[in-house]
């Protein structure tokens, strides 16, 4: 069994809306596809995998370094001892070779999107979704359930109103979700607070309501906010600054009663390590978004919850950036606490297929092989083009 041919596409992504930070019009994806030599009913199988979203494709990185690696390498080397499937460790360790350690950041997406294929492609030789073939490999239950959901928007659309806000968060509750997150940070203080009252008003609970700074705060900002949003008593303040900046989030953890939220922006296990040795994050309360296509893979992102498991901090504090089918597998296959959905916005790879039944803020992975993205009718054209 071998890997004769990996693909990669760089696919634009959909919408014109901003955070604090960026706008998303402009942003890629890179989508992988790795092609095997094997069939089912006379049809190759294919693994797919991409690095999440908001970042850019890599396709430099892909096509020069890491796909070449992994099709010099000897076959036997990449595939697991049981011979069945591939080993999705040793064939991130391939497309690694001759790499210096440090210096994460493009690099780690193009792994991601690279090694998630494998996992894909290992659930489809297994003919079973990837968060049960994810879940036998790390040890844990393998049975069908739901991961909890929340829907991310808010974003600032160019125009946009308190009644387009409210519009908004309406439609993701009639579609099934009871839980919101509000990007901040994109307007002043007092028109941020103007829509967070109005997002409150329909969540109905502050413990159904976190807010995103995507960073962008200094220290005196983000603990201006911070005092601002305190009485309010919401779910979780994300990102306020730097990611990279662990003095200043400690500084915020120390003065913020409420959870504070980041990680999504660590790219290796050696960031998040960091996070949690000098940023302050606070055991049973903080919350962990590494997300594993970002981040060179699942492999990665299992060194990240060990390394948080030996500080104390449970799996029911990770919930995975990127609102998308291959994180919901993910969140359901580990046990974490959960993991964001963008539905409707940045196609083709936001959000669920209408397969995926969403209901009290519970989304459901399908039992297709693989984790589905063959489902997600926005993604098929691409898929269809790298196949
Ligand atoms: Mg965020």
């Amino acid at each position: 069994m071998r890997i004769l041919e990996i693909r990669e596409r760089t696919v634009p992504l959909a919408g014109n809306v901003a955070n604090a930070v960026v706008n998303f019009s402009e942003h890629t994806v890179s989508l992988v596809a790795l092609i095997s030599d094997q069939t089912v009913d006379g049809r190759t199988l294919v693994g797919f995998g991409f690095n999440s979203i908001g970042r850019f494709g890599q396709a430099g990185i892909l096509r020069e370094r890491m796909i070449p690696r992994v099709l010099a390498a000897d076959p036997s080397t990449l595939l697991a001892s049981d011979h069945r499937t591939f080993d999705a460790a040793a064939i991130a360790a391939t497309a690694m070779r001759n790499e210096k350690p440090g210096g994460h950041g493009d690099r780690a997406g193009a792994l991601g999107a690279l090694e998630l294929a494998v996992w894909d492609l290992n659930a489809k030789l297994g003919g079973e979704p990837a968060y049960r073939t994810i879940a036998r490999h790390f040890g844990h239950s393998v049975e069908r359930r739901p991961a909890t959901v929340y829907a991310a928007g808010g974003y600032y659309y160019p125009g946009a109103s308190m009644k387009r806000l409210r519009e908004e968060l309406k439609q993701y509750r009639s579609i099934g979700f009871d839980a919101f997150k509000l990007k901040i940070g994109g307007a002043p203080l007092a028109e941020d607070m103007q829509r967070i009252e109005t997002a409150l008003d329909v969540a109905g609970d502050s413990a159904r309501l976190s807010v995103d700074a995507n960073g962008r705060f200094d220290l005196d900002t983000a603990l201006e906010y911070g005092r601002a949003m305190q009485p309010l008593g919401l779910r979780w303040y994300e990102e306020p600054g730097d990611p990279l900046d662990y003095a200043l989030n400690r500084a915020i953890a120390e003065a913020y009663d409420g959870p504070i939220a980041t990680g999504e922006n660590l790219f290796s296990a050696i960031d998040a390590s960091n996070l949690v040795r000098f940023g302050g994050m606070r055991p049973g309360k903080d919350i962990f978004q590494m997300d594993a296509g970002l981040s060179y893979g699942l492999t990665e992102y299992t060194r990240m919850i060990g390394i948080l498991e030996q500080h104390g901090i449970t799996r029911a504090q990770c919930f995975p950036h990127g609102g998308h089918l291959i994180n919901l597998h993910i969140a359901v296959a580990l046990d974490l606490g959960g993991c964001e959905a963008y539905p409707g916005v940045f196609q083709p790879f936001g959000g669920y297929p209408p397969e995926c039944d969403v209901a009290d803020g519970l989304v459901w992975p399908t039992e297709v092989p693989g984790f589905g993205l063959e489902l997600k009718r926005e993604l098929r054209t691409h898929l269809d083009i790298l196949t």
